[in-house]
């Protein structure tokens, strides 16, 4: 029972869907407890340590407490890197919220909550995965203070969700689309404000946005820029020498070089496999007789190949895309037939070039047919940082390579998460052009809406919705903490701000560079709609999940989590 009990815990954290989740944790509670005896309980549970109510409560929230301790700092663009170090002793720098979450070795089941609910926001909204920890956190810890009070977690619960509700009117009511003085330029280049270099912000907005451009009149989900866009790294230069070009880029050069290195367009077919002969496996298929045997064996192959070639030959290809390899002897023939061939690419690298050009994917190249032949409009190859690499251009749409260069891996990757954010940003807010201020003013001001709107509750959850009110100001204090000003008295100032501006008082922020009050508009710091809904979202359900927690069951094998169990006792 010890077994499957911990099986089952260490198993629902997994579930972020709050349904899914609410139903993984009562089926622990009720199949290990609810339909047994009390002896039968105690049997049961004789392998698993347990905390029990008020305890678990106050045990989960450190968790969570500590985990957003540990991104803090990384908050706005005045925010800290992080050095994550791996066990082999490979390094990640970072100051992307989510990046140092998922790199941490955490096992406390409301610790790894909190990091699903933070790669769920990265998932969809592509922002916004500090502010997601922090604020679910900064709700939990409000919480705590309401238990101790004497209030029951399903009163806080109905006052959270009425709180959020209550919210996300507010948040659209505030809103404004992107305009002449609202430019995209604005929303994207905020998301990028402290993750890199500020001399590549504007190159990195500006690709993002050309590249969002483009995806703009594709069909397709949110995905398709992770699609269309690949990512390629190439050692040497500097940061600044990355480039988005329009095109698939490969970084190799064509098989045969007696071949021509550039074209204007023409015909492609795509293998999804390879242009070999089987191996024969000498030992255990053929049996010589004579000398004039293997010859002959080597002519079939001959003879298949020449086959194969006259059949690509008759769709009037002149580019093969081969994922695996090539056979020494299809070579000669496929350059007589006048095709460029390019081998060994990634089944990615297919895809794209599937989508750009029309062209099918077909296993077995004797199978291809008129249909799976597409079309491409420029070919090229050229020397990056010394290696050869191709550009394919289609003729169909969006499909383009973001060139990432910089002298070490580290540089590159943080190069990589900044643009994917920046792209991602971009590329959403084609579909959902709703604009907040950014720089704390939202969230101030849903602290003040919510604080007035509390009154018109009569119970309980007043008081709850006061707390949520709250713990949304944990934005913008860390936004000044982070930025080395007293985080009382900016959020007081802000507060008294954003009261006395009779138009736009919502549109006041902290601008951390400055530190002074300004209309966030004005001052350019801008945050998408769909990435504060998100977050708060987000924050708020996972917060009501650890709330509905009243039993935590461990697994006594597994010392889990010995360093938030001690400071409990030490406390409680
Ligand atoms: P997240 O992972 O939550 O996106 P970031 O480190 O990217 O965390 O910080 C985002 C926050 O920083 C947003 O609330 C945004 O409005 C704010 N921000 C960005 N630039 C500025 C600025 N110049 N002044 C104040 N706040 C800013
Ligand atoms: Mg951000």
């Amino acid at each position: 029972m010890g077994e499957r009990l911990n099986i089952l815990i260490r198993r629902f954290v997994d579930y972020t869907n709050q349904e899914q989740y609410n139903k993984r944790i009562q089926n622990i509670l009720s199949i290990g407890i609810n339909y047994m005896t009390e002896s039968e309980h105690d049997i049961a549970l004789e392998d698993t340590d347990r905390i029990k109510g008020h305890a678990a409560l106050v045990n989960n929230v450190k968790a969570a407490v500590a985990l957003a301790g540990a991104v803090r700092s990384t908050l706005g663009p005045r925010g800290l890197d992080k050095m994550l170090v791996e066990e082999g002793g490979s390094t990640i720098v970072t100051n992307d919220g989510v990046t140092v979450l998922e790199n941490a070795k955490v096992e406390h089941p409301t610790a790894q909550l909190l990091i699903s609910t933070s790669s769920s926001q990265d998932k969809s909204a592509r922002d916004g995965t500090t502010t997601t920890v922090l604020l679910m956190a900064e709700i939990l810890q409000n919480s705590l203070e309401l238990v101790r009070m004497g209030i029951h977690p399903t009163v806080i619960i109905n006052g959270y969700r009425i709180a959020l509700e209550e919210s996300i009117l507010e948040l659209s009511n505030i809103s404004k689309e992107i305009s002449e003085d609202i430019s995209e330029y604005a929303i994207v280049s905020t998301s990028l404000a402290g993750k890199i270099e500020s001399s590549v912000t504007s190159m990195l907005t500006n690709y993002a946005i050309e590249a969002a451009n483009i995806l703009s009149s594709e069909e397709g989900g949110e995905d398709l820029e992770r699609l269309r866009v690949k990512r390629l790294q190439v050692g040497n230069g500097g940061i600044k020498d990355s480039k988005l070009i329009h095109g698939l880029v490969l970084p190799k050069s064509r098989l045969d070089l007696e071949t021509l290195a550039f074209s204007n367009g023409g015909k492609i077919a795509i293998i999804d496999g390879g242009l070999e002969n089987k191996k024969i496996d000498m030992d255990a298929s053929i049996e010589i007789t004579g000398i004039g045997s293997l010859k002959e064996f080597h002519n079939r192959d001959l003879e298949k190949i020449k086959i194969l070639v006259e059949h690509l030959k008759s769709f009037d290809i002149d580019l093969l895309i081969v994922r695996d390899g090539v056979a020494d002897d299809a070579i000669t023939p496929l350059k007589n037939a006048g095709i460029t061939t390019y081998r060994r690419l990634e089944r990615r690298d297919l895809e794209l070039l599937s989508k750009m050009t029309g062209a099918n994917p077909v296993r077995n190249p004797l199978n291809l047919k008129f249909e799976d032949i597409g079309n491409y409009t420029k070919r090229a190859e050229k020397l990056i940082s010394d290696v050869k690499h191709t550009t394919i251009e289609g003729d169909i749409g969006g499909g383009m390579t973001f060139v990432i260069r910089g002298s070490s891996p580290e540089i590159r990757n943080e190069m990589k998460r900044a643009f994917d954010d920046a792209l991602g940003v971009a590329h959403r807010l084609k579909r959902n052009p709703s604009i907040l201020p950014g720089g704390g003013a939202t969230h101030i001001h849903l602290a003040r809406h919510l604080r007035i709107f509390a009154t018109s509750q009569s119970g309980r959850e007043q008081l709850a919705i006061e707390a949520y009110a709250a713990a949304l100001e944990i934005i913008p204090r860390v936004l000044a903490e982070n930025c080395g000003m007293d985080p009382i008295d900016a959020i007081l100032s802000l507060s008294a701000a954003q009261n006395n501006q009779l138009e736009d008082g919502p549109w006041i922020g902290l601008d951390v560079q400055s530190g002074k009050n300004i209309n966030m508009i004005d001052a350019g710091i801008l945050d998408p709609l769909f990435v504060a809904k998100h977050a708060l979202t987000g924050a708020t359900e996972a917060a009501i999940n650890v709330l509905r927690i009243d039993d935590v069951l461990w697994a006594k094998q597994e010392a889990q989590t010995p360093d938030w169990q001690n400071e409990l006792t030490e406390e409680d």
